[in-house]
């Protein structure tokens, strides 16, 4: 008798490569055939190793299901790798009208799981351009990629993950720990909200043209909040207090927010004489819950 074995492991790739990804010319021919020569004003630095581009959506996890946005595909580096993962679709954000021609050919041999958007990502929210589970992938222009993550973390639990390669100063802040240089309101934030990973570290070198710094990708997966954690505009307001004057005690940088500090800071273990960078995220989750009970 023989006995059919079921596969010990899911049988879908991890990566199904589309047949007609592989037809594809590569992205220096792209580039030089469309004549798309980088623009600095739109931060245009492209990845042009598909090794490279591969890697970062591996390290953004399992699509499976999932739609994800990508923020600027310029000649679309990025968007293979993300076309050939386990995502139900991809659309893509781009500014500059350029690229449209240049992801034509991507965009056939998506066979319907690629869509352009020509819009400016500052002026368009996932949220509403597709369907949940989503998640963002990307290689985010330097001068707008702190303002596009501010405003998804408003909206954070309506993601799966966001993996964003930023200029390594800014994931530094995103990471980084009390008692650094580097900790601050965008780390605070950032971590309350979700659980914040570097994953890449990418010389200049690895982008054409090279930038001035090296680059980083970071994964934010967001944190299940419960309901009783204090609101983002409470949190935000006494963040900012505290580290709109970084170098001053507690005790006087909140003194605009709260009219007597010590006691709510001693209420919650935290010496009136600390400063906002000795304090760890769960230290301003407990402050802001006693200043604001929900
Ligand atoms: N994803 C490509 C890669 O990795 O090679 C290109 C990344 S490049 C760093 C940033 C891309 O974002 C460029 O294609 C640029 O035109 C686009 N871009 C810049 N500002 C934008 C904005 N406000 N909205 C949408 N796309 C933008």
């Amino acid at each position: 008798m023989t006995m059919t074995i079921p596969p010990a492991v899911d049988p879908v790739p991890a990566e199904r490569p589309h047949p007609d990804l592989a037809s594809l010319p590569p992205l220096r021919d792209v580039i030089a055939r469309h004549d798309l020569a980088a623009k600095k004003a739109f931060g245009q630095h492209f990845l042009l190793d598909l090794n490279v581009t591969r890697r970062i959506v591996r390290e953004a996890g399992d699509f499976t299901g999932v739609t994800v946005v990508e923020v600027g595909p310029g000649p679309g580096g990025l968007t293979r790798a993300l076309v050939e993962s386990r995502a139900q679709g991809v659309v893509a954000v781009e500014r500059d009208p350029r690229f449209a021609a240049a992801l034509a050919d991507l965009i056939a041999a998506a066979g319907g799981r690629l869509r352009l958007v020509q819009a400016d990502a500052l002026e368009v929210d996932p949220v509403d351009l597709v369907p949940a589970p989503r998640a963002v992938v990307s290689n985010l222009p330097y001068n707008v990629g702190t303002p596009l993550l501010i405003g998804w973390l408003k909206r954070i639990d309506q993601y799966v993950s966001l993996t964003l390669m930023f200029q390594k100063e800014v994931a530094d802040r995103i990471v980084a720990r009390p008692r650094s240089g580097a900790y601050g309101r965008l780390a605070v934030m950032c971590q309350w909200l979700a659980d914040c990973r570097a994953v890449m570290d990418l010389p200049a070198r690895a982008f054409t043209p090279p930038p001035k710094v090296d680059s980083a990708v970071v994964r934010l997966t967001p944190r299940m909040r419960s309901a009783d954690d204090p609101a983002f505009a409470t949190m935000e307001a006494l963040v900012a207090a505290a580290f709109g004057q970084r170098r001053k005690m507690l005790r006087a940088s909140l003194k605009g927010l709260l009219h007597t500090p010590e006691p709510l800071l001693e209420s919650v273990g935290i010496a009136p004489t600390a400063r906002a960078e000795e304090v760890d995220v769960d230290g301003f989750v407990r402050l802001a819950k006693a200043w604001r009970p929900l």
